[in-house]
């Protein structure tokens, strides 16, 4: 692979990587395009197949994992594969752009392994569990267990910060949007001094 660079925003979920990704993602000038990853969990709410995700079922997902069709994947929680297919990666540095992912702490590290020279790691701290538990139940989406099975996880992830090439503390979405926007740009070569 050549060209585009490959920008990783990893955190655990409810630390608002999401909203910092889209707002990054406003930016023409930082010519982003989103790395739509394939996952095998349910659709939720408004996501729409193609755009959040491309939604698979777990037996298409395992024939693709088998196929050697992924970048990196990961059983992020059990049965739910998520994972970064090459031609998602290839279609995106083809037209041009930088690619921005949002994905899981372990697959943001496999990226950054494969190719270190092209690869900016982002660790999106959110400022204390407990703050991340409210978040997680303001989305209302999903199931007490599930929220639980989520805030393990997060201790886990937050264990792995110091192995990015940057963190932005979430305590304040705006000026983390804009040391976000600070870092990719110096990243992709623009000068927003
Ligand atoms: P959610 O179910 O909340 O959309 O995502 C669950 C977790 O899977 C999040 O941490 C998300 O970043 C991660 N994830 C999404 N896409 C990918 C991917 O392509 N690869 C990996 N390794 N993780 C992903």
């Amino acid at each position: 692979m050549n060209r585009g660079k490959l920008i990783v925003f990893a955190a655990p979920s409810g630390a608002g990587k999401t909203t910092i990704v889209h707002h990054l993602l406003g930016i023409p000038e930082l010519n982003l395009e989103f790395s739509i990853s394939a996952a095998s969990r349910e659709k939720r709410g408004n996501e729409v197949d193609g755009k959040d995700y491309y939604f698979l079922a777990p037996k298409a997902f395992r024939q693709k994992i088998k196929n050697n069709e992924f970048l990196e994947w990961e059983e992020v929680y059990p049965e739910n594969y998520y994972g970064t297919l090459q031609t998602e990666v290839d279609r995106i540095c083809d037209a041009g752009k930088n690619v921005i992912f949002d994905i899981d702490v372990v697959g943001a590290l496999r990226i950054k392994r494969k190719f270190p020279e092209e690869t900016l790691t982002v660790f999106v701290e959110p400022p204390s569990i407990n703050e991340l538990i409210k978040r997680l139940k303001g989305r209302d989406t999903e199931s007490d267990e599930k929220i639980d099975m989520r805030v393990a996880k997060a201790a886990v992830e937050m264990a792995t910060a110091p192995q990015f090439d940057v963190r932005i503390m979430n305590d304040d979405l705006d000026k983390a949007k804009a040391e976000a926007e600070r870092i990719v740009a110096a990243f992709v070569g623009i000068d927003k001094a």
